[in-house]
């Protein structure tokens, strides 16, 4: 298949490549595009052939569900079995449109190849101006994971969506760089109290502030591996974005750090491997690898969330054989990092 490419200005959205864009989902197609944490893979989240060929084009497991993608609030009631949760409305109130994503037993309306076979269906409506016209134009409801092959980084430009899926798809969207830079925050409301199944921009503090009560998936925890604790959320449970180098954090205070991460750089370059760490812009001179990627800055942690997943593509691209990490559990966005960073590491943590 030609895969349609499209630049897009997401504050003066031409109106042909939209009304195009549309068709193409009303046809049965898929479409990616830019929504302000990473790029989606959208197909028409009510038509099960569409959802098929969505996890056909990722390589996607079957049983792991889509979310559902909404531009408009009254659009959110069809898709849920009896009345919607009080605490959903206040979230939805403070976080929509936004990085959030809601879970909620679903109506027959979602086909059972969207929601992966569950009985429930995640929802998010994202803020991002293209992604919302585009949801518009294609019918107000969009299937979408992340816009990537299944195991690899998510994307946050074009660039890595094409890498990933030109050929596959009719069209992509091509709006930029995103904001955030990670996918949205997952909260389960099926049960009294709700839980996050997925760390995101939206941080526990900030749910805590709305909705008082808020539990924390143990799946997602780092010691959930060892105790063979089972994530919620069947995407948590795959192995995800890891570069071809096998990649190490490196724990500890911070001068203990630098020195094992330079110790152990040396040691494989001597062994004429070609090596790659990955930093806080603080430290970024202190690194003698031969590829040191600047990571952002420790006090503005959005850069370092917005940098981690094209990161890990470019030592791909580099020919990288080793990869050593700074931990980044940073106050703002830390534990949405380190959930990533863990899981592109195979947990593989050493302590300096
Ligand atoms: P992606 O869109 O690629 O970020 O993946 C969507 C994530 O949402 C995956 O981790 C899914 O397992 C999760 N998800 C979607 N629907 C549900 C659901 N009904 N229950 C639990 N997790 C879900
Ligand atoms: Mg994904």
């Amino acid at each position: 298949m030609k895969t349609q490419i499209c630049k897009i200005d997401p504050e003066v959205i031409d109106e042909d490549i939209l009304r195009s864009a549309g068709e193409i989902i009303q046809a049965g197609g898929l479409v990616a595009f830019p929504t302000e944490t990473v790029y989606g893979l959208g197909g028409d989240a009510l038509n099960p052939d569409a959802s098929r060929k969505i996890y056909a084009a990722k390589g996607r497991p079957s049983d792991n569900p889509l979310i559902v993608h909404i531009a408009d609030l009254s659009h959110l009631t069809p898709l849920v079995k009896g009345d919607i949760p009080e605490k959903a409305k206040l979230l939805a109130d403070h976080f929509w449109p936004g990085p959030l994503t809601m879970i909620f037993e679903k109506t027959k309306l979602v086909p059972d190849e969207t929601s992966g076979g569950l009985p429930t269906v995640a929802v998010r409506m994202p803020s991002h101006p293209a992604a919302a016209a585009f949801i518009t134009a294609a019918g107000g409801y969009i299937a979408a994971p992340s816009a990537n092959l299944s195991g690899r980084p998510s994307p946050t430009e074009a660039a890595h969506v094409i890498e990933d899926l030109d050929g596959r798809v009719e069209m992509i969207l091509d709006g930029g760089r995103v904001d955030i830079g990670l996918e949205s925050t997952i909260v389960d409301f099926t049960e009294e109290i709700p839980i996050i199944l997925r760390p995101g921009f939206i941080s526990l503090e900030m749910l805590k502030e709305v909705l008082g009560e808020v539990r924390v998936d143990p799946g997602i925890l780092s010691e959930a591996e060892e105790k063979h604790i089972r994530p919620r959320a069947p995407g948590m449970r795959y192995r995800h974005y890891a570069p071809k180098a096998p990649l190490t954090i490196v724990e500890g205070p911070e001068e203990q750090v630098i020195r094992r991460i330079n110790a152990l750089v040396l040691q494989y370059q001597q062994e004429g491997k070609k090596t790659g760490v990955m930093v806080s812009g603080e430290n970024i001179s202190r690194y003698h690898a031969d590829v040191v990627k600047n990571m952002g800055s420790r006090s503005e942690d959005v850069t370092i969330a917005q940098s981690l997943f094209s990161a890990l593509r470019e030592f791909d691209s580099e020919g990288i054989d080793v990869i050593f990490s700074e931990s980044f559990d940073t106050p703002r966005m830390g534990q949405a990092i380190m959930n990533r960073l863990l899981k592109a590491a195979g947990h593989q943590v050493i302590q300096a």
